[in-house]
C-alpha cells in the first residue's frame, strides 16, 4: 500500500528513525531533518580518529521486554551484538556498595550508627504509610526529598537519596518531583521493601534499574549507535530521506499541513509536509510554531528544561580499571565512571581501553563550558587518589556533550507539561514522540515501542 502523505520527522534519534522505519513499512514517505552531523541522538555513537574510537553519549546497553523489539534488533544487528551480565556499584562514604542499594548494604556496609538509624527510620516510615492508608490520609504532592523520606525513611533520605539526587541533578530536592525517578509512581510499599531486601521485582518491571536486574543486556560490537545506524540504513533503503546538519527553525501551520523551515548547512530551505512528527526538545518546538502560541502555553513551556551531559573519554593501555562495568559516585565532580572494555573490547583499537567519565550539568553552566583539558584537570586528582588511573597512564582523550540528556521533572512540572501537550494535541497532523520530544524519562527500547505504535496509529487514521 502506497500512501502519498508527506511526513516530515524532526530529529534522527532512535525515536525519529524508528517511526520513519515503521511508516515506510506501512507505505508512507518520510523526510527526517536532523540538526547534528550524526544520527542516533542520545543513542548515537561518535566515531573519533577515523572510527578507531567509538564514543557513546554515556554508556548504554539494550534491554527490552517486548518480543517484537527483540526480533527487530536481532534482524538489524545479526551477530554484531554481545550479551553481558549487569554489574554496577555505588561509591559512598569511601565504600563500594551494590547498585541499586540493597538492604544487605544498609545493614552491613554502613557505619553501625547509620545502619541502626536507617533501619529504624525505614520501619517507622512504612508504619506511618500503613497508618495513613488505613486512615485514608494522603500526603499532598510531596517534593522529592519528602517522597524519599516517606518511602525509605528520613535517615536514608539524608545520607543517600538527598546527596545523590542533588549531586546528579544539580538542584535542591525541594525543586524536584518524585517523578525524576522513573519508578517513583510505581514503587509502593511492597515493591520498595522487596527492592531493598531481595533486589528483585516481580511482574512487569518498568524502569531501567528494575529491568537491568531481570532482563538480558545487549551491546552492539561497534558502539550503541550501531542500532540507530542500522535503522537509518533501512529507512534509506526504503526510499526515505535523511538530512543531516539540518536544524528545523520554524513550523508554519497552513491549510492541510505545515511549511517547515530548515537551516541546512547555512542555507534556509522550506519544505511542505502533510504531517509532522517532532522528537526535538518540546520547549524548542513550542517556540518554533507559527502562528505563535498563547502566553500561557509559552509560560508553561518555559518551565520545562533538560539536564545536560558531558562524557570525557580517557584512553589508556591499562586493563581492569574498575571491578564492575560502571560505578556511581557521590562526592566527586563526576557522577559515574564506566570501563568501556567491560561493555565490549572492540570500541577502541586492540591493546587500548577507555574510561568514560560522566558529568551531569546544565547547558551553559561552568562545567558545560569547560574545555577537555579543564575536565581532565578536574577529574584526574580524584581518579589518581582512588587508584583508577593517573596522568601518565592516559594516551589521549575525547569529549562528547549532549545538552538535552534528561528531561528535568521539576516540582510541579506535570501541570506545565500537560498544558503544553494539550496545546500540541490541538494542532492537526502534529505529533510529539520520544524521550526528548514527549519529555518522558524513557529508554531507547521504549522509544522504539512508542514510535511503532504512533506509525500504526497514523496509518490507521489515514
Ligand atoms: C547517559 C544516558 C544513558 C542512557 N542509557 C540507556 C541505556 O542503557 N539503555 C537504553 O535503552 N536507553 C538509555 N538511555 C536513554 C536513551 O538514550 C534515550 O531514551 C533515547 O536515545 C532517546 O531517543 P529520542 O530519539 O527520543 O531523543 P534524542 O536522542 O534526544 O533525539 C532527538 C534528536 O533531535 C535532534 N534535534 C534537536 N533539535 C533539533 C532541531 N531544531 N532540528 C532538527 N533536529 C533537532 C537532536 O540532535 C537529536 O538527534 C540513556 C540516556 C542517557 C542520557
Amino acid at each position: 500500500m502506497d500512501n502519498k502523505k508527506r511526513i516530515i520527522v524532526l530529529g534522527a534519534g532512535i525515536s525519529g528513525l524508528s517511526v520513519a522505519w515503521r511508516l515506510h513499512e506501512l507505505g508512507f514517505q518520510t523526510i527526517i531533518c536532523e540538526s547534528q552531523g550524526h544520527i542516533g541522538g542520545l543513542a548515537g555513537t561518535i566515531r573519533a580518529d577515523e572510527g578507531k574510537y567509538c564514543l557513546d553519549f554515556g554508556p548504554h546497553f539494550f534491554i527490552t521486554q517486548k518480543q517484537e523489539i527483540v526480533e527487530r534488533i536481532t534482524d538489524l544487528l545479526a551477530d554484531d551484538v554481545v550479551s553481558f551480565e549487569r554489574s554496577a556499584q555505588l561509591h559512598i562514604q569511601g565504600r563500594f556498595l551494590d547498585y541499586p542499594l540493597s538492604a544487605k548494604n544498609v545493614l552491613l556496609n554502613f557505619s553501625p550508627g547509620d545502619s541502626i538509624a536507617s533501619v529504624f527510620t525505614f520501619v517507622w516510615a512504612q508504619l506511618k504509610r500503613i497508618a495513613q492508608k488505613i486512615l485514608g490520609m494522603h500526603e499532598q504532592s510531596p517534593h522529592f526529598g519528602e517522597w524519599a523520606a516517606a518511602n525509605f525513611g528520613s535517615h536514608l533520605a539524608k545520607i543517600f537519596f538527598r546527596p545523590y539526587t542533588e549531586g546528579f541533578w544539580k538542584l535542591a530536592c525541594e525543586r524536584l518531583s518524585p517523578e525524576i525517578l522513573p519508578t517513583s509512581t510505581r514503587l509502593n510499599f511492597m515493591k520498595s521493601l522487596k527492592m531493598m531486601l531481595v533486589r528483585r521485582v516481580s511482574g512487569k518491571a518498568r524502569s531501567l534499574t528494575e529491568r537491568e536486574l531481570v532482563l538480558p543486556l545487549r551491546y552492539p560490537t561497534r558502539g550503541y549507535g550501531l542500532i540507530a545506524e542500522a535503522i537509518a540504513e533501512r529507512v534509506l533503503n526504503q526510499g526515505g530521506i535523511i538530512h543531516l546538519n539540518s536544524r528545523v527553525t520554524q513550523l508554519r501551520s497552513v491549510a492541510g499541513g505545515y511549511v517547515v523551515t530548515v537551516l541546512q548547512n547555512g542555507q534556509v530551505v522550506k519544505m511542505e509536509a502533510d504531517h509532522v512528527i517532532s522528537t526535538i526538545p518540546i520547549p524548542n518546538l513550542v517556540k518554533m510554531i507559527s502562528p505563535g502560541v498563547s502566553s500561557n502555553v509559552q509560560a508553561s513551556a518555559d518551565r520545562l528544561g533538560y539536564l545536560g551531559l558531558i562524557v570525557l573519554y580517557v584512553v589508556t593501555s591499562k586493563r581492569d580499571l574498575l571491578d564492575t562495568s560502571y560505578i556511581y559516585y557521590l562526592g566527586r565532580p563526576y557522577h559515574r565512571l564506566a570501563e568501556m572494555d567491560k561493555f565490549c573490547d572492540t570500541l577502541s583499537p586492540p591493546g587500548e581501553n577507555m574510561l568514560a567519565v560522566e558529568f551531569s550539568c546544565h547547558s551553559g553552566d561552568k562545567l558545560w563550558k569547560m574545555s577537555e583539558q579543564e575536565l581532565l584537570e578536574l577529574s584526574l586528582p580524584h581518579l589518581d587518589q582512588d587508584g583508577i588511573i593517573s596522568g601518565e597512564d592516559i594516551t589521549k582523550s575525547f569529549v562528547v556533550r549532549a545538552a538535552h540528556a534528561y528531561p528535568i521533572r521539576y516540582y510541579g512540572f506535570r501541570e506545565h507539561l500537560d498544558n503544553v501537550l494539550q496545546f500540541i494535541r490541538e494542532q492537526p497532523n502534529l505529533d510529539v514522540l520520544g524521550r526528548t520530544g514527549e519529555y518522558r524519562y524513557i529508554d531507547s527500547d521504549q522509544c522504539m515501542e512508542r514510535a511503532i505504535a504512533l506509525a500504526e496509529r497514523i496509518a490507521k487514521a489515514s
